[in-house]
């Protein structure tokens, strides 16, 4: 079965395809099929991730899996939530993952309630109007470090510290970032619902 990854993140599409490796399905990048990116204008994780598979199983005629990822910080009510990856261009930086990270270290200091939650929601459908969608979220509850540490991983991996690990997911080789984190979690929920309905 072949099946598009519906992201143009490298450091996802890294994570996904190893950890779905073990599934025996043939995994291609959305990128290598199409350009375009699928509009994602809903304030939850689940929507988007919705609009996104949606929108690759139109382009390609394949069935989809798209994530959506995003960083919800107590302190801030839970956001930036699904404004993750735009976070820095509030405060007037341009988009890049440092920029992101200098802007969250920016906006909590002085603040002494760090945590946050790491959120990967994982949407796959059949076909671009399929009525049953897979939906599998993986959860992980995380503090904000007051500086950046480690330089593996993407994103905001070196300001994720684990408080049980005493790492940042940054500090982490990829496995056992993936053992550990949100979409290993979203993932491993996500390999059960195929195993149990679309590869059975
Ligand atoms: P999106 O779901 O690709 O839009 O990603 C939202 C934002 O979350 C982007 O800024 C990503 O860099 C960040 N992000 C997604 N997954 C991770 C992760 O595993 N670690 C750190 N940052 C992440």
């Amino acid at each position: 079965m072949k099946i598009v990854l519906a992201s143009n993140n490298q450091g996802k599409l890294q994570e996904l395809q190893a950890m779905f490796a073990p599934l025996g399905v043939e995994l291609i990048a959305q990128g290598t099929l199409f350009t375009g990116e699928a509009p994602e204008p809903h304030c939850t994780f689940v929507e988007n991730a919705l609009s996104k598979a949606r929108f690759a199983a139109e382009k390609t005629g394949l069935p989809a899996i798209a994530d959506d990822a995003g960083l919800c910080i107590d302190a801030f009510g839970g956001l930036p939530g699904v404004d993750t990856a735009y976070y820095c261009t509030q405060f007037g930086y341009e988009k890049s993952d440092a920029n992101n990270v200098r802007a969250v270290l920016e906006q909590l200091a002085g603040h002494s309630n760090r945590k946050a939650a790491m959120v990967s929601t994982l949407v796959g459908v059949r076909h671009a109007r399929d009525p049953e969608p897979l939906i599998a979220v993986g959860r992980v509850a995380v503090e904000i470090a007051t500086e950046p540490r480690g330089s593996n991983g993407f994103g905001f991996d070196p300001v994720l510290l684990i408080p049980e690990l005493g790492k940042t997911f940054a500090e982490m080789e990829p496995a056992y970032k993936n053992q550990h984190s949100h979409r290993g979690r979203s993932t491993l929920a996500m390999m059960e619902l195929l195993r149990s309905s679309w590869l059975a």
